[in-house]
């Protein structure tokens, strides 16, 4: 449901596809409200928050393609200004993300390779307590995000993937500044490698996604898969909701703090308080020079 009440049909959805023609698979993710709520409360400049709305998009893409529940995250690491970038997607829809900024980036600076820098991307599978994690690693290659995440599935994984990420402000008329982020992935599945051609002409139909398209709020998933790959047939299966959640507790931030003893905790104190924000949803918790959560 939105925000508002209506269910809109066309946002916060991950829906997945197969082509008719060959063993292409892959899935488009459209964030509408999800994203917002998501982005709005950083205080990261532009380029930082698109590039975190980017990550939120690619896990939310690769996350939903899990046949078991649990949570996959993202994580991009690296030499550059935004040293950190984060997402978590959990298989019932549950999405967060964020970034850690060391120092501003230049003004131009744009993109996984000009904000995150060399380093690597790392991809988490976490089933829960009982069960082993996974975690592929690759070095970013590329400018953008979708092209590290491409070079991650061509190096761990052997899955031709070619794939397109967006995140930007989108405004409708009489409406306010809303955020909003999109993607489609495309893999050649097994069996599929000696159909070159078709690969072929799916990653070039896959690059003639433009970014208006993927944010486009009257555009429906349904719809955009059909303009992109209705040469070659396409199927929809059945979509997946994703709504903004975080999780955080000030119990949590409390135990993190019964860490510290009475000095250290009073060196934390500003203005009578030791503050701390989640963050990913920048929720501020209150708490005294105990380390006592304050009610806000
Ligand atoms: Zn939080």
């Amino acid at each position: 449901m939105a925000e508002n009440g209506r269910t809109d049909a066309r946002e916060d959805r991950i829906l997945p596809f197969q082509l008719e023609s060959g063993p292409v698979r892959g899935r488009v993710v459209r964030l509408g409200s999800a994203i917002d709520r998501i982005l709005r409360p950083h205080p990261f400049s532009t380029p930082v928050k698109e590039l975190v709305g980017e990550a939120a998009a690619l896990a939310a893409m690769m996350g939903a393609s899990l046949k078991f529940s649990g949570r996959l995250t993202l994580q991009a690491q690296g030499d550059g200004p935004v040293p950190l970038l984060v997402a978590d997607y959990w298989t019932d829809g549950r999405l967060r993300a964020t970034a850690r900024v060391a120092h501003a980036p230049a003004p131009d600076a744009r993109g996984l390779g000009a904000l995150v820098g060399r380093g690597h991307l790392a991809f988490t599978i976490d089933q829960g307590p009982d069960m082993d994690r996974y975690q592929g690693v690759a070095p970013i290659e590329g400018d953008s995000l979708a092209a590290a995440a491409a070079g991650y599935f061509a190096r761990s994984e052997q899955i031709p993937t070619a794939l397109s990420l967006v995140a930007g402000r989108v405004q409708r008329p009489g409406e306010g500044e809303v955020w909003r982020a999109g993607g489609v992935m495309a893999q050649l599945m097994p069996g599929g490698e000696g159909d070159r051609d078709l690969w072929a002409r799916a990653g070039a139909l896959l690059e003639t996604t433009q970014a208006d398209e993927l944010l486009d709020p009257d555009l429906s998933p349904e719809r955009l898969l059909y303009r992109l790959f209705h040469e070659e047939g396409v199927r929809a299966f059945e979509a997946k909701d994703v709504r903004a959640w975080c999780g955080c507790d000030a119990g949590r931030i409390a135990a993190v703090l019964a860490r510290y003893d009475e000095a250290a905790l009073a060196g934390m104190v500003e203005d009578g308080f030791i503050r701390a924000a989640c963050d990913f949803c920048r929720t501020e918790y209150l708490f005294d020079r105990h380390g006592r959560e304050v009610a806000a």
